[in-house]
């Protein structure tokens, strides 16, 4: 059955990692406004495991409010996102959803690992720490175990030589970079990344979406929000486009970039390619 704002059975590209059964996130009916505006009007978007999904669409879409939504920082007012089943932010109880705790909702939360725009790196703790705070805090790691994880994944992002500097001596890219280990030590099943590259000096943002595409491959869910078109041509399983709180058109990279059916996503191409 085909829905409106969902792609035909046959747009939907291939998921790359057939085997991968963790971190598939289900959104339905989902709804929310701040004041009079309505930030997200009734999105449903199911996102296969081990998928890499790349969101477009303007300034005030509602991209970052979707990401937000799917890991709780963002409460909805209409709908629900379920990752592997679970309600996210929510427990069942008959018909009825209950808003859990907040240490519950931080608990689930382990299982999102959430890129931002401006890294946020804690300023005062070195590389290393920054990537084994959580980990540790989390009871996941002892420190031993933690440190070890940490160097792996400072290989993984290509910044061993790194482990003891301050995220202020890095540049805008490195700093991703960390920031992108620093969210994988929780070994999340879904990765988020709302705008990781636009706050980069042009020549940066290569070396952290090598990163990302990187990860693609490593059976992580990966939802991406970027204007980097290429990016999203290369690595993308499945591009959605987003106006005005609304998922308007998706589909296969090549289906949404080369062929849009509905004249908002032309517009929207012509002015960022
Ligand atoms: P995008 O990431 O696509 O640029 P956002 O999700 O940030 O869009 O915002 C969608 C709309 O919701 C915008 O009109 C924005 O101004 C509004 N909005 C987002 N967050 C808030 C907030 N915390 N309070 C009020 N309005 C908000
Ligand atoms: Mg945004």
């Amino acid at each position: 059955v085909t829905r409106p704002g969902q792609a035909a059975p046959e747009a939907v590209a291939t998921p790359r990692t057939r085997t991968q059964t963790a971190g598939r996130i289900e959104i339905s009916n989902l709804s929310k406004s701040f004041g009079l505006h309505k930030a997200l009007n009734d999105v449903s978007l199911t996102i296969e495991p081990g998928t890499v999904t790349v969101i477009l669409g303007p300034s005030g879409s509602g991209k970052s409010t979707l990401l937000r939504t799917i890991n709780h920082l963002e409460r909805v007012d209409e709908g629900f996102i379920q990752i592997d089943g679970d309600y996210v932010g929510y427990r069942r109880k008959g018909d009825k959803l209950y808003e859990l705790k907040e240490k519950a909702i931080l608990k689930q939360r382990i299982h999102c690992g959430y890129v931002f725009q401006n890294f946020n790196l804690f300023p005062h703790m070195t590389v290393l720490d920054n990537i084994i705070e959580a980990p540790i805090v989390h009871g996941l790691l002892n420190r031993k175990q933690a440190i070890e994880r940490a160097y792996e994944l400072l290989d993984t992002v290509g910044l061993r030589e790194k482990a003891n500097a301050w995220p202020r001596h890095l540049s805008g890219g490195q700093q991703q970079r960390i920031a992108i280990a620093r969210a994988l030590a929780l070994n999340p099943k879904v990765m988020l990344f709302d705008e990781p590259t636009s706050a980069l000096d042009p020549e940066l943002v290569g070396e952290v979406l090598d990163v990302i595409k990187k990860l693609a491959e490593s059976g992580v869910t990966l939802v991406v929000v970027t204007h980097e078109i290429g990016f999203a041509r290369q690595v993308a399983d499945r591009v959605v486009f987003m106006v005005d709180g609304a998922v308007v058109e998706t589909g296969s990279a090549s289906q949404v970039l080369d062929n849009p059916r509905h004249q908002r996503t032309r517009r929207f191409l012509e002015k960022v390619l």
